[in-house]
């Protein structure tokens, strides 16, 4: 039988696995603690841990990370690795460092099945979804890391974002155990506030994941109307703006945050006009609490697409900020290293043919004049 990655337990969920080894439970925080605050891949390294266990432990279990097939680090100080999953699949993770915080985004699927035409995963198509074990994997490597380079006992990664490939969402049993990791006090102890899913909009998991998980949301909007978004995010299809309001402002009643941040990716005459500011506010406005980020498209040869110009993005934020909507604009970090989220296009294969498909239906943008 293979062994089992301990990378894949929540605490609850070890504890039953050690339940099962015939060990008491608080044998399971003491091995929790183990793996996650300090980093250990060695049951022997643990000192305090019964050698009975560990004997047990060993040939059973084993606490396996990713291997890393690059790394790429900033002039910025951000730092990018793509992490092998296997079979010619690839994810990435990306650590941004800044003043008050450190951030990691990390990836929850091998490409991704909502197929977004301004997002590079989204043109590989979908090849699988990461369990839960790899998703900790990425922050449990990067954590220890970053400390050891650091040189430092201390916390380096304060906040995660679900920001990297794929579509956490449709991931949603592997992902919960994961997020807990990130939240228990065992483990890495982030506060729900500093961990965010960020979606494309998946209605029924969003009211799941406010029953079973409230973190920080954010919600992919990209577009004010239903027919542009159903050209950028084909998902708003199946779940309309309409029902994707409606489903934030009942994440709200259990958010840890009150607002729920809404992304939107500058796309040069696309979504980027003073009018369609205008629509957004209309949209927004007196129906959910919410702040607004804009982000600059990060453009990649098969897009068809450009990024906005600079003065566009101001003119657009001005509208929003005018009407008392809070806007940030993203920093682009890394940008030298190709570190924004989506950005790995190359690096899974293409399973589903979906940049074909892409390349063929090109936005089209109804004017409004
Ligand atoms: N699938 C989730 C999370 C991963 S994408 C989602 O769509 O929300 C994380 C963010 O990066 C999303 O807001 C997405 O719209 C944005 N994004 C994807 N491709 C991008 C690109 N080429 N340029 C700028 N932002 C992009
Ligand atoms: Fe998937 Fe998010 Fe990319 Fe859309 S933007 S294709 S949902 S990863």
């Amino acid at each position: 039988m293979d062994a089992v990655n301990l990378l894949g337990f929540d605490l609850p969920g070890l504890a039953a696995y050690c339940e099962q080894l015939g060990e008491k439970k608080f044998r399971a925080t003491q091995l929790f603690r183990w793996i996650h605050q300090k980093g250990a891949s060695d049951f022997e390294q643990m000192s305090d841990l019964a050698k009975s266990l560990r004997e047990k432990l060993a040939g059973r279990a084993l606490i396996r990370g990713l291997d890393v097939i690059s790394e790429h680090v900033s002039a910025d100080g951000t730092i990018k690795w793509l992490f092998d999953v296997g079979a010619g699949n690839a994810v990435e993770a990306v650590f941004i460092p800044e003043d008050d915080r450190g951030t990691l985004c990390i990836s929850s699927q091998a490409g991704c099945a909502v197929g977004c035409r301004f997002c590079s995963t989204g043109h590989q198509g979908f090849s699988r979804n990461l369990t839960t074990a790899e998703i900790v994997a990425q922050l449990w490597f990067a954590e220890h890391n970053l400390r050891q380079r650091q040189n430092t006992d201390e916390r380096v990664i304060s906040n995660v974002v679900m920001m990297g490939m794929g579509e956490p969402l449709q991931n949603y049993d592997q992902l919960v155990p994961a997020l807990r990791t990130m939240l228990d006090d065992h483990g890495y102890g982030l506060s729900r506030r500093r961990v965010t899913v960020s979606t494309s909009g998946v209605v029924p998991m969003i009211d799941r994941l406010r029953e079973d998980c409230p973190v920080a949301l954010a919600v992919s909007l990209h577009a004010p109307t239903d027919p542009l978004r159903d050209q950028l995010v084909p998902l708003n299809k199946k779940y309309p703006i309409a029902e994707l309001l409606d489903a934030c402002n009942r994440y709200l009643e259990k958010a840890p945050r009150d607002f729920i941040t809404f992304e939107y990716c500058m796309l040069q005459e696309v979504n980027d006009a003073p009018e369609q500011a205008r629509e957004l506010v209309k949209l927004l406005k007196h129906r959910v609490n919410c702040k607004v980020n804009l982000i600059p498209f990060n453009p990649f040869p098969a897009s068809g697409l450009v990024r906005s110009t600079n003065a566009r993005v101001q003119a657009f934020a001005v509208v929003l900020v005018q009407a008392g909507i809070v806007t940030t604009v993203r920093k682009t970090r890394g940008d030298d290293i190709d570190a924004a989220c989506g950005q790995l296009a190359g690096e899974v294969q293409d399973r589903t043919r979906a940049h074909i498909r892409m390349v063929r239906a090109p936005v089209t943008v109804a004017k409004s004049t």
